[in-house]
Order: structure tokens, then sequence, then C-alpha cells
């Protein structure tokens, strides 16, 4: 199969229209995210359950950040599917995890996520957890709010930056499952849209996405 990148360009970098945060503006603020993470989960054996596939990266410095690392600390995660049609999600979530009951029951789970956008994800993630898993308590750590865009009332507790309503890829939010890899985020060009025949996406992509 034939690799071509939009408008023929050689690499995942040439296709940004701009950086909006950098590897070192990143890398920064999750090493403050991970501080005080540490502090406010000392005693409490924290169920880290990472969001996939989009907070994968965010996910591993993260957990590396949260020092000093509080005793009973574990690791999970769970995948959230949104469908829709066109560019908009349609709103329903479908979960995929194999987290056994008794794995969250009267856990205090901290969720890892990429972005949290409308909402839909983050609320049907948690709500799962609470209420047919008995996770103690539920907190959310995102490494993106696009807070503009909600659909459901949802604040995440540790928020490493506001994004604006644009667009974003890199840092395992992907397009079309590409440029997950970047190490940094940013807006991709027009016409890397526009030459697979589709206008530049609303957030939720098209079709099923797996985040
Ligand atoms: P929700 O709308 O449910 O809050 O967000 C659902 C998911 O859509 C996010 O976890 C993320 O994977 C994806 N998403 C939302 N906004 C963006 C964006 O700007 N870029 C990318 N690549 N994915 C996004
Ligand atoms: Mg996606
Ligand atoms: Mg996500």
């Amino acid at each position: 199969k034939e690799v071509v990148s939009c408008s023929g360009r050689q690499t995942y970098h040439d296709d940004m229209a701009k950086i909006l945060y950098t590897e070192a503006v990143i890398s920064q603020r999750v090493a403050e995210l991970g501080r005080q993470i540490a502090q406010d989960y000392q005693g409490k054996a924290p169920l880290v359950l990472g969001v996939l596939k989009g907070s994968f990266m965010f996910f591993s410095d993260l957990v590396r950040a949260i020092e000093p690392c509080p005793r009973g600390l574990t690791l999970d995660f769970i995948r959230a599917s949104s469908y829709g049609s066109g560019t908009e999600s349609t709103g329903e979530v479908k979960l995929k995890a194999d987290l056994k009951l008794e794995k969250v029951e009267g856990r205090h789970v901290l969720l890892v996520e990429d972005i949290v956008d409308t909402a839909l994800t983050i609320t049907t993630v948690s709500r799962y957890l609470l209420e047919e898993c008995g996770a103690a308590s539920v907190a959310t750590a995102t490494l993106l709010d696009k807070h503009e865009r909600r659909k459901l009332v949802y604040r995440p507790e540790y928020v490493g930056f506001l994004c604006p309503n644009e667009f974003v890829v890199g840092y395992g939010l992907d397009f079309n499952e590409e440029y997950r890899t970047i190490p940094y985020i940013g807006v991709l060009k027009p016409e890397c849209y526009s030459h697979l025949g589709i206008e530049a996406p609303e957030p939720d992509g098209s079709g099923e996405s797996s985040d």
C-alpha cells in the first residue's frame, strides 16, 4: 500500500499549521500535575485508569511524575469509542475494559484522559465506575480541556491546559489514527483534511473512533 502524506509532504511535522504546546511546555506541566496528584492521593492507594487510546502518552509521562508515589497505586486501562456519523458524535459511548468489579470496588480511581471536549466520554466512564463498579471516588486528570464545547457539565479535577476550540493532534491524539506519536500538540494544515475529500473535522471525528 502506498503511503501518501497530505500534499505529498515527507513527514507529519510538515503537516502542522501551528504548534500549540511544545514538548518542553507539556513536560513541565505534566511534572506539576504529577506532584499535585502525589500529594492528594497519599494514603489512598489510587487506581490510575488510562482512557485509551488517546491518553497513552500523557498516561506514561504522568504516572512517572506522580512522585512521591502513593503506596498501593496500581494501573489499568479502559477503552472508550464514540460512534457517530458525519462530523458529529451521536453521543453514544461504548466502553471496553477487562476491569474486574472487585478490582475497582472501594478504590479511589483517577481517570487519565487526553482531552475533555463535550464531556460525553468522561461522564460515561465515570458513571460506569461509580454506579456499576463501586469505585469509592472518581477524579479526572486531562491534559487538555476544551471547555467551550461542553454538552454536559463536567469539571475535571486536574487540567493540563485549557485548549482553544480547534482540532488538535499529537502527543497521543490522532486524526484518522495518524499523528499520535508526535511529541508535541498542534493543529493540522487545512489541506490535510481536503486531500481526503472531507472538511476539517469536528472534534469527535467521523464514524467510529477509538479515542
Ligand atoms: P468528548 O467529546 O466525549 O469529551 O471527547 C471524546 C474524545 O474525542 C476525546 O477523548 C478525544 O479522544 C476526542 N477528541 C476531542 N477533541 C479532540 C481534538 O481536538 N483532537 C483529537 N485528535 N481528538 C479529540
Ligand atoms: Mg481519535
Ligand atoms: Mg480520549
